[in-house]
């Protein structure tokens, strides 16, 4: 316990100085280094077309595996990246890396359709983000259309001018997606105004979606909206057949979970996803050449 007190009682206590506060700053000054040391990677988890099991994206997910610290998680450094002001950084990181990696599965024959690329609030709220974006896109020339962003319900209901960064966003031909969507606090008239395509509906509700009433309820109810407002749909979190099978059932297509693969390195997408050229001409040739 604190020895010095003050003439209050109160004990002289600066979080810094607490065994929580040095961990954390030990944690802030590795984090710092992390992209330079080539300690930062990008996993990417499947997304697919659940009755015809097709390759339609990836989600990509930032990996940390620090030498001093083992694996940590994103939930763990991405609140502490935007805290520490290195979210811009790390988000540019993400964002190049992810581009980059698209043309690199074109040129060794994999056709990934998108890819969905996490945004967090600070990223999003800085003016800029287009501009950025534009640049990377140019840079690895890779179409705009495939390209989704990915934003929470709190992010946009959170920033002043989301409308405009959006709008901005939408204008470069860029996809944007509402990931967890169900588990904000928001309003729902966001939706008519916001150039959205896609409704990630939060594993939360999946979990327990053959079981529990409310989330079966809920996850209808989205699957529903999605449809009456043309957007897509895609369910998170699936490690169950039962899951898919009441997804589709209900008429959600998509799907993105364990049942069909963790996030993988990008050689793991190849050697999975590599094969199944015919599926993928078929696929491609629907949409783009
Ligand atoms: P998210 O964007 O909602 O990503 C989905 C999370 O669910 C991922 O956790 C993924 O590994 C996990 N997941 C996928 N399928 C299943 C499943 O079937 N069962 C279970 N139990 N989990 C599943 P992860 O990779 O730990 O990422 C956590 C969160 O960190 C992400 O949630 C996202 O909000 C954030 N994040 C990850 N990468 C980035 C990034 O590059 N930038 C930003 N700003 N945030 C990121
Ligand atoms: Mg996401
Ligand atoms: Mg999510
Ligand atoms: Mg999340």
């Amino acid at each position: 316990q604190a020895k010095a007190r003050g003439r209050n009682g109160y004990a002289f206590y600066a979080p810094s100085m607490d065994g929580e506060g040095v961990e954390r700053l030990r944690l802030e000054a590795l984090l710092r280094r992390a992209i330079e040391k080539n300690e930062i990677w990008l996993a990417y988890q499947p997304q697919v077309e659940i009755d015809s099991g097709l390759l339609i994206g990836v989600e990509a997910l930032v990996r940390w595996n620090s030498p001093e610290l083992g694996a940590v998680g994103p939930d763990r450094f991405i609140p502490l990246a935007e805290d520490i002001g290195f979210i811009n950084q790390l988000g540019g990181w993400v964002l190049e890396e992810a581009c980059r990696q698209m043309k690199c599965w074109d040129l060794a024959g994999l056709y990934v359709p998108k890819i969905a690329v996490n945004l967090s609030a600070r990223q999003f709220d800085r003016g800029g983000l287009a501009a950025t974006v534009e640049r990377v896109l140019r840079e690895t020339s890779l179409p705009a259309h495939r390209l989704q962003l990915e934003v929470t319900e709190s992010v946009i209901m959170n920033t002043g001018d989301a409308m405009q960064y959006i709008n901005d966003l939408h204008a470069i031909g860029v996809e944007l997606a509402i990931d967890d969507f169900g588990t904000g606090y928001s309003s729902l008239a966001y939706l008519k105004q916001l150039p959205v395509q896609t409704l990630k509906i939060d594993r939360s509700f999946i979990k327990d979606i053959s079981t529990d009433a409310n989330d079966e309820a809920i996850a209808i109810a989205i699957i529903q909206l999605g449809k009456s407002m043309n957007l897509a749909v895609i369910a998170e979190g699936v490690e169950t057949v039962e899951q898919a099978a009441f997804l589709l059932r209900h008429g959600c297509r998509r799907a993105q979970g364990y049942l069909y693969a963790r996030p993988l390195a990008p050689a793991q997408v190849l050697a999975q996803w590599g094969q199944n050229k015919n599926a993928r001409l078929e696929y491609s040739g629907a949409g783009k050449g």
